[in-house]
């Protein structure tokens, strides 16, 4: 048993959607097939309702798009017979989505669950269509099976309560085609919509994928596979064959958007293998990625990643180098409020201030929690002080030989210097696996462009 998951760059036009099809009716079942919202339309329609929530009537110019763009697919593609009834199906849906757009421009106000409900549209449609589309094929409500709970304000999956629910649904699925939307679930405890966060229809498919056991988890996207870098940024990035489950989550949590980040785990507890292939050139071989823990390529870079808008906190004691005792509270204070730390510096190091590097959106929260927490326990005198710098990026290099490569780091330090680029702050990863360092984001293509050239090519 196998799960594909498509994306939006996938499922985005009719002729796509051709790829799709040939794709899945070519695989001798039983298969389960997790799809995105047409491409591009989570953002239109997050896009219209900020502009209902501002009074303003423009957005109903995004939802005519929004509803032509279906148009197109159902009749594109749908057998003519069933063309019209599928519409209505669909007209149905949409206009549940009107409806929420006029009472937002009517209150003009936007409550986070009402969003979640209005992005649930995009899956909701698509995987409606879909399921039309392709011959044989069964939809299943993902909003029945994926559940969330609440975590500081975040929806995150519910992964027990979700697998006894995913194994009871697809019990029946014997040799058939399964169409599921991606990205969209509910609330376990009072049942509103919720999603899995941007991108997570990776993590829908991985969540089924572990549940029932699937010999692999198929991601097809519009690439040739996993590659040494984003191949947007730089353009003699090329397809890594083999990749292990934690060199692929390293790249991914710093970055590499091909999979979304919390995708990998499941599968990997269950020794799943992943496969990253391409819709528009299925017969490429792609990336596997699988439980390998020595990789036989001699180099120790595999890939390199980045992630912008993050910010650094800097933490500066009253004493001259900052304690271990004191970087674990400050880790302490911020995870346990659900602050996620993309890296700490070691107090080891003759530094004398301690950093830790996130996501600049969650810097106003964590910032806050530092200072309450310090302000609260200790006196004046041992209050450290508490900076931040913006405009910073995080640039950060994988590959399981790293762990035996103790001049790794200071040879990306050292490229990076050599032109200039000044590196704020630096820290392996937890696993070992990954050197990242923080430079300002004005020099992050040049800095990964040099990374790449000098350690990948
Ligand atoms: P989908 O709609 O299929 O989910 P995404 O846009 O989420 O597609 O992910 C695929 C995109 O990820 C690619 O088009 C590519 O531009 C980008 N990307 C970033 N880093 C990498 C990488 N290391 N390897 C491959 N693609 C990458
Ligand atoms: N449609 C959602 C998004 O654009 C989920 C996904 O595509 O995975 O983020
Ligand atoms: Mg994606």
């Amino acid at each position: 048993m196998k799960v594909l998951k498509f994306g939006g760059t996938s499922v985005g036009t009719v002729a796509s959607l051709r790829n799709v099809k040939n794709i899945v009716e070519s695989q001798p079942g039983p298969v389960v097939v997790v799809v995105s919202a047409l491409g591009g339309v989570t953002d239109m329609l997050i896009d219209a309702a900020r502009k209902a929530a501002s009074g303003s009537n423009e957005w109903r110019l995004v939802y005519d798009k929004i509803l032509m763009r279906h148009e197109d697919v159902v009749f594109g593609l749908v057998a003519q017979d069933a063309q019209e009834k599928v519409w209505e199906s669909v007209r149905q849906l949409l206009h549940r989505l009107r409806d929420y757009y006029r009472g937002i421009e009517l209150v003009e106000d936007l409550s986070a669950r009402t969003l979640c409900k209005v992005v649930s549209f995009g899956e909701r449609i698509s995987s409606l269509v879909i399921s039309h589309i392709i011959t044989g094929a069964r939809h299943y409500d993902s909003l029945n099976f994926i559940k969330t709970e609440n975590w500081f304000g975040r929806d995150i999956a519910d992964t027990e309560l979700t697998s006894r629910l995913i194994t009871a649904t697809f019990n029946d699925l014997e040799a058939g085609v399964a169409i599921v939307p991606g990205f969209i679930s509910t609330d376990r405890d009072n049942g509103d919509i919720t999603n899995l966060g941007r991108g997570g229809s990776d993590y829908t498919a991985a969540l089924i994928a572990a549940a029932l056991g699937a010999s692999v988890l198929e991601i097809w996207t519009d690439v040739d596979g996993f590659m040494t870098a984003d191949p947007r940024i730089i353009k003699s990035a090329y397809v890594i064959p083999h990749l292990s489950f934690l060199e692929s989550m390293d790249l991914c949590n710093f970055g590499a958007k091909v999979i979304y980040p919390p995708t990998i785990y499941p599968v990997f507890h269950k020794n799943i293998p992943i496969k990253i292939l391409n819709t528009f050139h299925p017969d490429a071989p792609g990336t596997l990625i699988t439980d390998t823990h020595r990789t036989q390529v001699p180099q120790s870079f595999r890939g390199v990643s980045s992630i912008t808008d993050v910010s650094l906190i800097s933490l500066k004691p009253n004493v001259l180098f900052p304690s271990p005792a004191l970087r674990n509270r400050a880790l302490n204070v911020m995870s346990k409020k659900g602050v996620d730390i993309l890296l700490s510096t070691h107090p080891e190091s003759d530094d004398t201030v301690l950093e830790f590097a996130l996501r600049r959106e969650a810097s106003k929260y964590a910032l806050e929690c530092l200072r309450q927490d310090f302000d609260g326990e200790c006196t004046l005198a041992d209050i450290p002080e508490i900076t931040e710098t913006h405009d910073v990026s995080t640039v950060t290099v994988v590959g399981e030989n790293l762990k035996s490569d103790a001049s790794a780091m200071q040879r990306v330090i050292h490229t990076l210097q050599r032109h200039g680029i000044e590196v704020f702050a630096h820290a392996p990863g937890s696993s070992g696996f990954a050197q990242t360092a923080v430079i300002p984001s004005d020099r992050l293509h040049e800095a990964l462009a040099l990374l790449h050239a000098n350690f990948l090519e």
